[in-house]
């Protein structure tokens, strides 16, 4: 799905020389390759306080746990999602409360938020999904007028702009409470291992989230709050830190891929290209096509397997009907939107690096199949 080789080799010379950098210092952990990472994103992104954590479950959960959230509290999130969302909320001993999806963004639907509100809920976290915003002036407003705290899970949209109605511009993340992003390799800004970062423009939970991630302590030794480790290495923030500067131009090389993708597949009747928000850019952390009910899905991937042409189902199971998640709270059909999305998307390949050969080869295989 992603060509992480071709991506390192272009910036292979800096990497390695970052690297070995980091290996001759011997300052692993919190080097000053970490501060200076942690500095740049948060001047890249337009946040006060970055925490550098170990990935991005981690930067939801410790958000989480410096707002103070207590058993029972309740948190809105979306169903159509990755499943660390939700994970990290009934690892705490949250209630995560699933809701519907915006059929034409795929995003979480604001309306369905604001009907799922009880006096118990506590916090909104909209999910980015697949590298564009969801529609955050409404989740702000419904915040504000119900007194609840926003996270914003920017996993897959690092980079991305929300433009407001007026025309303002904030970075993904940079909006609500606490934004957090994950580092996984395959995400648009990826190391080699695992990291994760949290931002946030509020100095004194910026100042409980460092300490959270450092076992509780503002002093050595001393343990105000109950915390983790949660730690990005030295090596993974050098290279992160070189990446950070190609961002935008990663960005540029998937909009191309997908504009691409877009006309080879217009006025297709059985394919849904990607909507793009009026609210964001669009990051392409995923190229992902609606087919048409009478559209062989499971057909099609597994004709583009005998081509060699992966493609994924993000997500085949919506989180509020998965095993772990199963309760008297949600039944299936009570979320329409997100379980015909999960009936019905599928992802195409995306990278910073897909030539003009391999995008014809994959439109043309898709075309093939579907006729
Ligand atoms: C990847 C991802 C996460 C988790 O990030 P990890 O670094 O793998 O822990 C959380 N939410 C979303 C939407 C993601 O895509």
């Amino acid at each position: 799905m992603v060509d992480l080789r071709s991506q390192y080799l272009k910036i292979k010379d800096e990497v390695d020389t970052a690297v070995q950098e980091v290996i001759d210092s011997c300052m692993f952990i919190n080097g000053p390759a970490v501060h200076q990472f942690k500095d740049n994103l948060g001047n890249y992104l337009g946040a006060k306080h970055v925490i550098p954590c170990a990935n991005g479950t981690d930067a939801l959960m410790v958000s989480m746990m410096a707002l103070g959230l207590k058993p029972g509290d309740e948190v809105i999130t979306a169903s159509f999602t990755f499943i660390a969302t939700a994970e990290v909320i009934a690892v705490l001993g949250l209630t995560p409360i699933l809701v519907d999806a915006d059929p034409e963004t795929f995003n979480i639907d604001p309306q369905a938020i604001e009907k799922a509100i009880t006096p118990k809920t506590k916090a909104i976290v909209p999910v980015h999904l697949f590298g564009q915003c969801a529609d955050m002036e409404r989740i702000m407003d419904i915040a504000k007028k119900h007194d609840l705290y926003v996270i914003e899970d920017t996993c897959q949209a690092i980079g991305a702009d929300y433009i407001y109605l007026d025309g303002r511009k904030k970075k993904a993340g940079t909006i609500g409470d606490i934004g957090c992003t994950s580092f996984f390799p395959s995400k648009n800004l990826g190391c080699y291992g695992d990291g994760g970062a949290i931002f946030t423009n509020d100095d004194k939970l910026a100042e409980d989230m460092r300490a959270i991630v450092n076992h509780g302590m503002k002093e050595r030794y001393y343990h105000e709050m109950i915390g983790v480790n949660s730690r990005l290495d030295s090596i993974q923030a050098a290279i992160l830190d070189i990446k950070l500067k190609h961002l935008d131009e990663y960005a540029k090389e998937r909009n191309r891929a997908a504009d691409y993708y877009d006309k080879a597949f217009k006025d297709h009747s059985k394919i849904k290209t990607p909507v793009r928000s009026k609210n964001s850019n669009h990051v392409f952390h995923q190229y992902t096509l609606l087919l048409s009910e009478d559209a062989d899905r499971e057909g099609l991937q597994n004709f583009l397997k005998e081509k060699d042409v992966p493609a994924m189902i993000y997500y085949p199971v919506p989180l509020h009907l998965q095993e772990a998640y199963l309760s008297d709270r949600f039944k299936e059909g009570d979320l329409p939107v997100t379980e015909e999305l999960s009936r019905r998307v599928i992802s195409l390949p995306m990278s910073t690096e897909l030539d003009e050969e391999q995008l014809e080869y994959i439109t043309s295989s898709v075309l093939e199949y579907l006729g």
